[in-house]
């Protein structure tokens, strides 16, 4: 039975695969480029906890910008997390150019699951997938799709997290020695495309007769999650800070310091809201100031509202380290997803 599983699901994905930009038709042999196994690292960063449809304008844009990961490593780092702004978990970008410099350094990726999983940022997942997809070795890849589609395949009732490790064995058993990647990605499509969270298309799918959820009925029961926390309520206050009259306005802009929450990133500068995990908030400055509303925004852990003041800058007693940015090119200053949603307001109400 667990052969036949790879079988079916293979000629299922030779006729259904999804064509994605940084993906190999079905079948054919991993392709003997050195730019492969960047474009599969690279996606694979880009797709952790975001959606195929919104990857995409960046996963052109990157390779656009950067053909090669040596090319990326040679770029700043200021520049690669201004291209990354609006793609949002902006640890992913940090350790995107960390990982770039340690790549070029040895001269390309390496070829093993365990050697990738040295690299910064590519956790067992991630060093899995890439290794069976750009490297065509056996690797057992589960992500949330896989995770889905085999707790139902094998009906696994013992709830998550705790049922990783059996599902991680049931993957494990399924898994084919040839087309290992092809593999991973069918299931992924399957979980993606057939067997969705919600109502699962049992009747499209090409593993139903062996299917013991489904034969024992509920499977979008599966796998039994822990329930949902309430996220907390934050809110704060970024400060609008200008200089300069209609033709000639500025804004102030800062740089976030360190590793921690949206750091090395182009923001408004704030108050050191609730939310943020370092607490290096900057404190309002001297000035003529304008409340002109909030917006909100969700993160993983916390919803955030955010007041947002207009000042007009009296002196160069400025917060934090930053520069001023033109203020009708504010829409290419790279600003985090949530600083953006800031900035419209602000220019909704000029
Ligand atoms: Fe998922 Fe239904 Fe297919 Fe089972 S039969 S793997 S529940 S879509």
């Amino acid at each position: 039975m667990t052969a036949s599983i790879s079988d079916i699901l293979l000629h299922w994905y030779d006729r259904h695969a999804r064509a994605l930009p940084w993906r190999n038709p079905p079948g054919a042999p991993v392709p003997n480029d050195p730019a492969w196994p960047y474009r599969v690292w690279l996606s694979e960063v880009m797709l952790q906890q975001t959606t195929v449809a919104a990857v995409k304008p960046y996963f052109a844009k990157f390779t656009e910008m950067w053909p090669t990961v040596f090319d990326l490593a040679a770029a700043g780092e200021g520049e690669v997390m201004a291209a990354w702004a609006g793609l949002g978990y902006y640890s992913r970008a940090r350790n995107l150019v960390k990982c770039a410099d340690k790549v070029a350094a040895r001269g390309g990726f390496p070829e093993t699951e365990a050697e990738l999983r040295e690299l910064p940022g590519l956790g067992a997942y991630a060093a899995a997938s890439i290794a069976a997809i750009a490297f065509g070795q056996r690797a057992v890849v589960v992500d949330a799709n896989v995770e889905r589609v085999t707790a139902r395949l094998f009906a696994i009732e013992e709830p998550l997290p705790a049922a990783r490790k059996t599902i991680r064995e049931r993957a494990d058993e399924i898994t084919p020695t040839a087309r290992a990647g092809d593999f991973a990605q069918a299931m992924m499509d399957l979980g993606s495309q057939i067997c969705t969270t919600k109502a699962p298309k049992c009747l499209l799918c090409p593993l139903a007769d062996h299917c013991a959820a489904r034969i024992a009925g509920e499977p979008e029961r599966l796998p039994i999650k822990p329930p949902k926390k309430a996220k907390p309520e934050r809110s704060g206050t970024a400060y609008w800070i200008e200089r300069g009259g209609e033709e000639t306005r500025e804004v102030w802009l800062v740089t976030r310091p360190g590793e921690g929450m949206l750091g090395g990133m182009r923001c408004l500068p704030d108050d050191g809201w609730s939310a943020r995990e370092d607490g290096s908030g900057i404190a309002p400055v001297d000035g003529q100031s304008e409340p002109l509303g909030a917006v909100r925004h969700t993160f993983t852990h916390a919803h955030l509202t955010l007041n947002v003041v207009r000042i007009k800058a009296v002196g160069n007693d400025l917060p934090g380290k930053g520069e001023w940015w033109p203020a009708d090119r504010i829409a290419d200053a790279g600003l985090p997803t949530l600083f953006a949603k800031a900035a419209r307001l602000v220019s909704a109400q000029d």
